[in-house]
């Protein structure tokens, strides 16, 4: 669990401190549901506390499931496996793996919890790749009232699809099945191009891939583009990530050379043009996730896949006319549309891009003109990174977004998984 140095419970930024709230580890299902009825509320759930919005805090209970973790059982010819909601996303690839299955696509790091991952629709990038939701086959879940409730998506596809994007507002889910893939090898390459190149050539490199993304440097003019595909070639070492020291570079490059961007874009383009191209082929589970270190606060809008230049190139002019203390890189990725209510892919094909801010500093200015222009384009924000949308911007964003509340209301009458920030988000009183 993420604490601070008062024992509170945080998310990994530092920017939510739950002060007050009793962190609660049950050791069962019994327990949980009696947890779930008698402690104090709101009662809240935690993963690994990766989220930057205030889904986890409360002043009442946090539910820690780090009991439920682990491989549970699978299913080797259809290739499914029931994993603990807990299990960390770094565990699950190593279980997934031994059992010879691979999860489709993964998101930039490992660190979170399966059920946390579910919580707001994280995502990785590929144009025919969905988010993990979409590999859900079953739930266990603990309603508001302590009740467990199994759910197979052969006969209750409508509830997993209304319930499968979870934001913790539903119950506390236990267990999950995932429908998997049979483990594989991916050849992963990166190299830099003008920002203006992939900017017109956006479609294609986004649609000619399997799975394909790129990070805008600020004040460089240029972009890293990366792709993975499927390889049967031997594997080969993957270089050390060079991640941090670049973000270094970057940082004592705005600090110095800030209000000159002209000799700021020559000393980062240069060291762009030393970067050397990677190109390596690993087992699936060592190749998506990276390690990130450097703290920092996060945006990320979800946007229709064809709208994605036209808001970067305008989020890019933004940050260098008027936020030049931004130095991280602005990452662009593609996910597929699926069916599920309360996802930010809901029948839309999306590009998303998300910003990033030192954690140190306040982000909020940038951010909000930032969000500005993701709106104007009809964004669906991240829900699991900064935003500042209430219940009547989300209805118009989320066709069945009535219905969603309808069946959380059947789930928690008493809105026991209710705090003041997930009221907001609904329009409720807590
Ligand atoms: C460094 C970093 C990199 C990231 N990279 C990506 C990325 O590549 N792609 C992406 O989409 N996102 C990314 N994120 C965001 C992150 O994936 C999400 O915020 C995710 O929800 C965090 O999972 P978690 O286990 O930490 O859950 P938490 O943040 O602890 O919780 C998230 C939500 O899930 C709910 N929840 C957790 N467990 C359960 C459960 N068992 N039952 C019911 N509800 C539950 C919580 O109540 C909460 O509403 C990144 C975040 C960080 C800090």
């Amino acid at each position: 669990m993420n604490q601070t140095a008062n024992n509170a419970w945080s998310n990994w930024s530092g920017s939510v401190i739950a002060r007050n709230a009793k962190v609660t580890r049950p050791r069962g299902l019994a327990e949980l549901a009696d947890t779930i009825k008698t402690a104090p509320g709101p009662i809240r759930i935690a993963g690994a506390g990766h989220s930057f919005t205030p889904l986890v805090e409360t002043e009442g209970t946090i539910l820690d499931l780090d009991r439920f973790q682990g491989l549970v059982s699978h299913d080797a010819i259809e290739l499914r496996a029931t994993v603990g909601a807990a299990t960390r996303l770094g565990d699950l690839t190593k279980q997934l793996h031994a059992i010879g299955q691979g999860l489709p696509n993964m998101g930039d790091i490992d660190k979170q919890s399966i059920g946390g991952a579910l919580g707001t629709a994280t995502h990785g990038s590929g144009p025919t790749l969905g988010a993990y939701h979409t590999q859900l086959r079953k739930i266990e879940i603990v309603d508001g009232r302590g009740e467990v409730r199994r759910y197979d998506v052969e006969t209750d596809r409508e509830t997993i699809e209304a319930t499968g994007v979870t934001l913790g507002a539903f119950g506390a889910l236990t267990e999950v099945t995932l429908q998997n893939v049979a483990t594989y090898r991916l050849r992963r390459r990166r190299w830099v191009v003008p920002i203006g190149d992939i900017l017109s050539g956006f479609e294609s490199f986004m649609n000619g891939h399997r799975s394909a993304e790129f990070y805008f440097i600020p004040f460089s003019g240029h972009a890293l583009l990366i792709t993975s595909h499927p390889s049967t070639a031997d594997v080969t070492p993957r270089p050390s990530e060079q991640d941090e020291e670049g973000l270094s570079t970057l940082k004592r490059l705005r600090t110095w050379l800030g209000w000159f961007p002209p000799l700021r874009r020559t000393l980062i383009g240069a060291a762009l043009a030393r970067l050397p191209e990677e190109d390596y082929v690993q087992d699936w589970l060592h190749v998506y996730a990276s390690d990130r270190r450097r703290k920092f606060n996060e945006m990320e809008y979800h946007l229709p896949f064809e709208e994605g230049p036209k808001a970067l190139a305008e989020i890019i002019a933004l940050s260098e006319k008027r936020f030049p203390e931004v130095y991280f890189p602005m990452e662009v990725r593609s996910v597929a549309a699926d069916d599920f209510w309360l996802s930010p892919f809901y029948r839309r094909k999306t590009c998303s891009i998300a910003i990033h801010h030192d954690a140190a500093e306040d982000p909020r200015a940038f951010m909000s003109a930032a969000e500005t222009i993701f709106r104007r384009y009809g964004g669906r924000p991240h829900w699991g990174k900064m935003h500042n949308l209430t219940a009547a911007d989300l209805a118009a964003l989320y066709p069945r977004w009535k219905d969603a509340m309808e069946v959380r209301r059947e789930f928690d009458p008493d809105q026991r998984f209710v705090s003041p920030y997930l009221a907001r988000l609904f329009g409720l009183f807590a």
